[in-house]
């Protein structure tokens, strides 16, 4: 069986900034696609980093403060309370 090859257009940047296209040179696993290019494997990418931002955003310090004033804010509103 002959080996076909990838059918995804890499962009490559070439001399002086600019950009060419060409073949991905991987073998065609499934579907025409190589492993990396299969559209399976690019959302499973996509979804996994996502998560990884949404991960970064939870554990991010200006996050983080956004979150409590606006806890804060919600609180005083509550209880009817003028902070400014
Ligand atoms: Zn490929």
């Amino acid at each position: 069986m002959k080996k076909e090859k990838c059918k995804e257009m890499v962009r490559e940047e070439g001399h002086w900034g600019s950009f060419h296209q060409h073949r991905c040179s991987f073998n065609a696993k499934r579907d025409g696609y190589c492993g990396i290019h299969h559209p399976d494997a690019i959302e499973k990418r996509n979804k996994k980093s996502d998560e990884a931002f949404k991960k970064r955003m939870e554990r991010d310090p200006l996050m983080i403060s956004r979150k409590r004033i606006k806890y804060l804010e919600e609180l005083l509103k509550k209880h009817n309370i003028e902070f400014f």
